[in-house]
């Protein structure tokens, strides 16, 4: 029996990695870890597995003595949002997020709605791997309950939300989970909605489930076509937002996370995270505004764990994964996509106008192929080389691989937690001086192979 969790937690290809025997006996474990007793509550995505695959979890949660909620198709942060609404135990959500039709996986949510982290994903390893579980007697095992639970969220969602203007939005679900209610959330407070791919479909016919530039380009010709103040773009489950402008430019994840981030400082506290491939934008948008930015390991969770941590007001991935702990400590790409609109009608600009200002800023990345075997070694010499090669650094942050921060820019090496590389991420002010940061560390990282 393999390892359960991945970086991305349980995912893989359905039929290979991911059978109903594997999310069954997952079921048969969580049901475990939650003492054979309590509610857990199951979404899924629209993907052609899920209906099988909810059929094995919940098969397993109730032959462990857990009662299970079924939310049907919802996005990821409705189960979240349910959990609490119905003091469950936990949450269940059967989705492979982003990646293509033939993956699926399941993320798990505690009773306040935070993402399972790796200490409660290596419980439920330990009691899957030993096969630790309980089964309950016939007259023990729990019963399944229906519920819609969504307007229920799109009441909660649009009562924290005034706009004072009718915008004109243009919403690409990509026939993913965000069909099932992100039209209704933005009609109900106000917009003028225009949707795309809005049928969920398993086969995801309309683009890439990776909201991504490339995979955007028809959601962009239609807001220029239409003339709409805004597009959204939603990957397959909808715990992440992409925003395109009123001109149909896909607008960076780090600036508009920036300007989301800050405008929610002045409310409501001066502490923001963001992970560390994020751009110095963050630190430039937030920190203009009297903001704290707090810098953590990439992926949602690290980002949830922090913004617990240090009672941070946000936080998020320049992904699009955006977490406002006052509502739940899940990414949400509904309530994102409102945070912008907010954001729009608070300045009274457009949104290329509030980018506008906003100090340009160059990215690079490179992958060092580097074996399995020998990233460690790679990765515990690497800090010193590094420092060597830019003496001029002016901090180094080891959060999550080695962060050396320059006066003018910054560079990041990491090992792949997925792939056979390394990965070297660096940031500056000009193309050239990006490329000039990148040329140094790559040949770094390769002196040491
Ligand atoms: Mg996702």
């Amino acid at each position: 029996m393999g390892r359960l969790f991945g970086t991305s937690g349980v995912r893989g290809v359905v039929g290979k990695q991911i059978t109903p025997q594997l999310v069954m006996d997952l079921g048969l474990s969580l049901a475990a870890q939650l003492g054979n007793s309590g509610t857990v509550v199951v979404g899924r995505d629209p993907r052609t597995s899920s209906d099988m695959l909810e059929g094995s979890l919940i098969s397993g949660l109730l032959s462990g003595g857990c009662e299970v909620c079924r939310l049907g198709v919802v996005p990821t942060p409705v189960v979240s949002f349910a959990v609490r609404m119905l003091r469950a135990k936990a949450g269940a959500m059967i989705t492979a997020s982003h990646n293509p039709p033939e993956y699926n996986g399941v993320k798990l949510f505690d009773a306040s709605g935070m993402a399972y982290t790796p200490v409660l994903e290596g419980r439920i390893e330990r009691i899957y791997s030993g096969r630790k579980w309980r089964q309950v007697n016939w007259d023990e095992i729990g019963a399944v309950e229906e519920l819609n639970v969504l307007p229920d969220y799109v009441g909660t969602l649009a009562g924290r939300v005034q706009l004072t203007k009718e915008y004109k939005v243009v919403v690409d679900c990509g026939n993913g989970a965000a069909s099932v209610v992100a039209p209704l959330l933005l009609r109900e407070v106000g917009c003028k909605v225009i949707s795309l791919n809005a049928q969920p479909d398993g086969l995801f016919p309309g683009r890439p489930l990776e909201p991504s530039p490339e995979n955007l380009t028809e959601l962009c010709r239609v807001v220029r076509s239409t003339e709409a103040d805004l597009g959204i773009a939603h990957d397959g489950d909808a715990d992440r937002v992409v925003v395109v402008d009123e001109k149909g430019v896909v607008v960076p994840g780090d600036e508009i996370l920036a300007l989301v981030a800050a405008e929610h400082l002045n409310r409501e506290g001066d502490k923001m995270v963001t992970t560390v491939d994020a751009s110095n934008v963050v630190e430039e948008v937030v920190g203009g505004r009297g903001g704290k930015v707090i810098r953590t390991k990439v992926g949602d969770v690290s980002v949830a764990v922090e913004i617990r941590r240090h009672e941070a007001s946000c936080g998020g991935e320049p992904c699009g994964a955006w977490i406002f702990p006052r509502f739940g400590m899940a990414p949400d790409g509904l309530l994102g996509a409102l945070k912008v609109l907010e954001l729009l009608n608070t300045s009274g600009k457009r949104m290329s106008e509030l980018l506008a200002p906003l100090p340009d800023y160059y990215m690079l990345r490179e992958k060092v192929p580097c074996p399995e075997d020998r990233k460690a070694k790679v990765m515990a010499l690497v800090s010193k080389r590094l420092m060597k090669e830019f003496s001029e650094a002016t901090g180094v942050l080891r959060v999550d691989g080695i962060r050396v921060n320059l006066l003018d820019g910054w560079v990041l090496v990491r090992a792949s937690g997925t792939e056979p590389y390394i990965r070297v991420t660096v940031e500056a002010r000009t193309p050239g001086r990006a490329e000039e940061i990148l040329r140094k560390a790559t040949k770094s990282v390769k002196r040491l192979l």
